[in-house]
């Protein structure tokens, strides 16, 4: 096994030099090389050849290697299909808001949560993805793009919460969406980073999330709520809750008089969002009226409530979701 060092910070790195007994100044170096759009040792001009050659013995950058790169003539929004070392596929998209530069992620290949309306859990779960893959879907957007990228969104294929350990330290400024993992959710409060909590509700009441997802079978929303009012006691953090709006399925006005009810004394942000037709389901999404309706019950009552603008839609940009379109401008 070689060891994933672009997962390490700069004290790890010394630690690696330091067994290997080479000077530890070298770690700031080869840390800087690797946080650069730089894929293989030899390219790190200021290192002594010797220890370029020990380093490609014991170790291994994973970087996401561009297969795709589709911009929506629209907003700009880009959405890349990257390569990964061992040939899987993963999806990140780029999308300029006024706030600055944000970049969705992946955090796994394919997922294994299998919620009914998803795409990127039709085919099950490959793999987790490394700390490295992660930092290095953000480097490449920001470098590819010029830009510093200021936000980061785990929103992209995968449950980030299934994928605990890959986290890692340096993504602390992030939204990290979940289904509902509720365990790790408590996980999560111990460590109390100022990270924004994304939930994804999708329905008021078991009935109609069990029916689409089934990770309410292992969590019921009781007890999702009861870990979010913890979680939010512990980081005093608003908690974002994102509910996909189905046509007939859980967009009725009963249904946000349940979902106002169910988050009494959550300080939150409800997040509507007209689902995406996949192709492999017969989920339509509701209709403007319908989601007219449904925020405007949930902002009299008193919690705010925004449908969520939809950057690159002639590119099926949200997330596990790349679906071929005419509109497309292929660049790669
Ligand atoms: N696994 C995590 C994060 C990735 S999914 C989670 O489920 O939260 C990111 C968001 O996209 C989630 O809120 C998810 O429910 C939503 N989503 C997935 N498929 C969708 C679809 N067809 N239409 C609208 N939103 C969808
Ligand atoms: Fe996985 Fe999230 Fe898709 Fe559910 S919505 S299958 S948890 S990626």
């Amino acid at each position: 096994m070689k060891i994933d060092i672009k997962s390490m910070n700069i004290s790890e790195i010394k630690e690696y030099l330091k067994n290997i007994n080479e000077p530890l100044f070298r770690a700031n170096q080869i840390f800087k090389w690797l946080h650069k759009p730089v894929n293989s040792f030899s390219e790190m001009t200021n290192i002594p050849k010797d220890l370029r050659k020990k380093l490609e013995e014991d170790c291994i950058i994973y970087n996401v290697i561009p297969e795709k790169r589709l911009v929506s003539k629209i907003d700009g929004t880009v959405k890349y299909l990257f390569r990964l070392a061992d040939g899987e596929f993963i999806e990140t998209v780029f999308m300029k808001y006024k706030h600055g530069h944000t970049v969705c992620i992946s955090t796994q290949v394919g997922c294994r949560m299998g919620c009914s309306f998803c795409a990127s859990g039709i085919l099950g779960l490959a793999r987790n993805l490394t700390a490295s893959e992660m930092l290095s879907q953000i480097e490449f957007a920001g470098q590819d793009n010029k830009v510093r990228i200021s936000n980061v969104v785990m929103m992209g294929m995968g449950e980030p919460l299934d994928n605990f350990e890959g986290l890692g330290i340096g993504l602390r400024h992030i939204s990290l969406s979940t289904s509902g993992v509720v365990p790790k959710i408590y996980e999560l409060a111990k460590l109390n980073l100022p990270i924004t909590l994304s939930v994804s509700l999708h329905a008021p009441n078991n009935q109609i999330r069990n029916n689409i997802m089934k990770v309410n079978k292992s969590w019921p929303i009781e007890e999702l709520i009861k870990a979010c009012q913890h979680y939010q006691s512990i980081t005093k953090r608003r908690i974002s809750f994102e509910y996909a709006l189905i046509g007939g399925v859980n967009d009725s006005l009963d249904c946000a008089k349940e979902l106002v009810l169910r988050l009494k004394g959550i300080m939150s942000h409800v997040n509507l969002i007209p689902a995406n037709p996949v192709k492999e389901n017969n989920f339509v999404k509701s209709n403007d009226s319908t989601v007219k309706r449904f925020a405007d019950y949930i902002n009299a009552n008193g919690i705010t409530a925004t449908v969520r603008r939809t950057l690159g839609a002639d590119i099926n940009a949200s997330c596990g979701q790349l679906r071929r379109n005419n509109s497309i401008k292929e660049v790669t």
